[in-house]
């Protein structure tokens, strides 16, 4: 838990959450770190209620179910849409949640995911997909959502160029998979030789070193590091290119040169997250096949040695805590 923000993670005892009308307790039995996890500690933002259990992925059982649930009921084997929203205002019954004015991530704004249970709205819950471990299935959530919103609203198709920028981090391996499924030729840059390589395994065309002048032009490129790839990404487009951000890990503030945009017929994409439409696709995805890469699984109670790994940048895929 986090007791102040900026703050350090303490591992300790918080009061239950109560189970209110709609929601589902999880008892978790797999966690995935996400920066958001970072993030908090350092206080941007800072959460709105201390303490704060962090997390926003997760993969239990159902253990309790509120008053007026009737599509879950206990021992159900679950999987956690990380995103909120409030699913009845209009843009909520419009299929448009992530415009939801109580928009909002598990383990951002109420508790997460990193303690023994989780308590959401059963719209959150979908059934677990067969054929992935507990860990895969706790990790596909957010990044997954995330890179599968992103090609969508960039209307990647079947048989063009995809540049992923930053192989390895959640969003990118979820974005190389998921451009791979959707029939692209998919293209990876990171400052890490063995990521590139780890990356050409999973199936990309080409991986280059970050920062660098790309060898190729792409229809749509997917930027979740900003400041440190802005650059390269950019200069990567063909002519009518989309660009895609829903990130600054690197840094969020970066150069734009308008006349390249409009000479170049560029598209610059916002996204982040998906609505609660966008997050059943995925896990048919990802029941269909679709590859989800852990990079490595910890303890719960190892939850600081899983953040400095995160910290540093080192995984290829998910970091996983295992309850
Ligand atoms: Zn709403």
């Amino acid at each position: 838990m986090l007791e102040q923000s900026p703050g350090d993670y303490r591992y300790g005892d918080v009061r239950e959450q109560a189970v209110g009308p709609g929601q589902v307790r999880v008892r978790v039995v797999a966690s995935a770190l996400n920066h958001m996890d970072l993030w908090l500690a350092l206080g941007m933002p800072k959460p709105p209620l201390l303490p704060m259990v962090p997390g926003c992925d997760a993969a239990g059982v159902v253990a309790e179910v509120g008053e007026g649930v009737s599509g879950w009921a206990v021992g159900d084997e679950v999987v956690v849409n990380p995103s909120l929203a409030c699913g009845h205002c209009p843009e909520c019954l419009a299929g448009r949640s992530v415009y939801c004015a109580s928009w909002g991530i598990l383990g951002e704004h109420q508790w997460g995911s990193h303690g023994e249970s989780v308590v959401v709205g059963e719209a959150n819950l979908v059934r677990r997909p067969e054929g992935h471990t507990w860990e895969e299935c706790g990790a596909y959530g957010l990044c997954g959502l995330t890179a599968y919103r992103m090609l969508r609203r960039a209307r990647l198709v079947a048989g063009e160029d995809l540049l992923v920028a930053g192989a390895g981090g959640g969003v990118a391996t979820a974005a190389l998979a998921l451009g791979l499924r959707m029939g692209a030729t998919v293209y990876v840059t990171s400052r890490h030789e063995a990521k590139r390589a780890r990356a050409l395994t999973l199936g990309a065309a080409g991986a280059f070193p970050s920062g660098e002048k790309i060898p190729v032009k792409c229809d749509v490129v997917v930027d979740n590091s900003g400041e440190p790839t802005w650059a390269s990404s950019f200069g990567a487009l063909k002519k009518g290119g989309r660009l895609a951000v829903c990130g600054g890990t690197g840094g969020g503030r970066v150069d734009l040169h308008l006349p390249r945009l409009f000479f170049g017929h560029y598209e610059l994409i916002g996204s982040t997250m998906g609505t609660f439409s966008e997050f059943d696709e995925l896990t048919r995805l990802v029941a269909g096949g679709l590859p989800v890469v852990v990079d490595s699984t910890y303890p719960l109670g190892e939850y600081p040695v899983a953040l400095a790994r995160l910290r540093a940048g080192e995984q290829f895929g998910k970091l996983v805590l295992r309850h």
